[in-house]
């Protein structure tokens, strides 16, 4: 695994990293929140291994920004502070799991292997376009931090879109995946369920993720260009 440690503590930084090395990981240490979030921004990291206590900003903050930043990065706190509400509070922020100083390092290296696991399974059943997530597992809608309630034809239609995102799809396809080959739908229903669809997906204010694209069909796009 690919890890970044942010901790304070010179002793129990090295001391992570030599026997996350030891146990043939990779680590790179930062000694404060703010390198710790810069390096979590801009590199690819397996899992975070967060301390909560650190100096220019804290493991709460950083987790905070992180997930503010749509960085998915799966932390584990690790810290000296184990009350309930302390617990619960950096799991709300975004973290994946929490152990408390002192620890056992064969315990620590089994929940990152188990964060990772999850993260990986979790990563499958999703699809993203732009701040648009769709779970194919739950076949839950987000948007942002807002969960949208769809219903069965929308979903389908949803689901079909964000399948080819970046690429036109043709009314027909649309029908023929939603309704089959078999049923008569006419391309204005289709159209009177995709007024439907883009109300909830694109809501007023929100960069616009669906796109008519005139005589063939609907597109759904979530960076310029992609
Ligand atoms: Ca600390």
């Amino acid at each position: 695994m690919n890890l970044l440690i942010v901790e304070d503590e010179t002793r129990m930084a090295d001391l992570l990293r030599k026997g996350l090395n030891e146990e043939g990981h990779r680590a790179t240490c930062a000694p404060d929140g703010v390198q710790g979030l810069e390096l979590a921004k801009h590199y690819d990291f397996d899992v975070i291994i967060l301390d909560l206590m650190l100096p220019k900003l804290s493991g709460y903050e950083l987790a905070k920004r992180l997930r503010a930043e749509k960085v998915n990065t799966p932390i584990l706190m690790l810290t000296a502070r184990d009350s309930v509400p302390d617990i619960v509070r950096g799991l709300d922020l975004g973290a994946d799991d929490y152990m408390t100083k002192p620890f056992s390092f064969d315990e620590l290296v089994a929940r990152l292997r188990a964060v990772k696991r999850r993260a990986v399974a979790a990563e499958d059943t999703c699809l993203r376009v732009g701040d648009l997530l769709l779970d194919l597992a739950s076949r839950e809608v987000i948007r942002g931090e807002q969960r949208i309630s769809l219903t069965r034809t929308e979903y389908s239609l949803l689901e079909r879109l964000v399948y080819r995102a970046g690429k036109v799809v043709s009314r027909r396809a649309l029908i023929e995946a939603v309704w089959g080959f078999d049923r008569e739908i006419e391309e204005n229903t289709l159209d009177a369920f995709m007024h439907l669809l883009r109300v909830k997906i694109d809501p007023p204010g929100r960069r616009k993720l669906i796109h008519t694209v005139r005589g063939v069909g609907y597109m759904i796009r979530g960076e310029i260009g992609s």
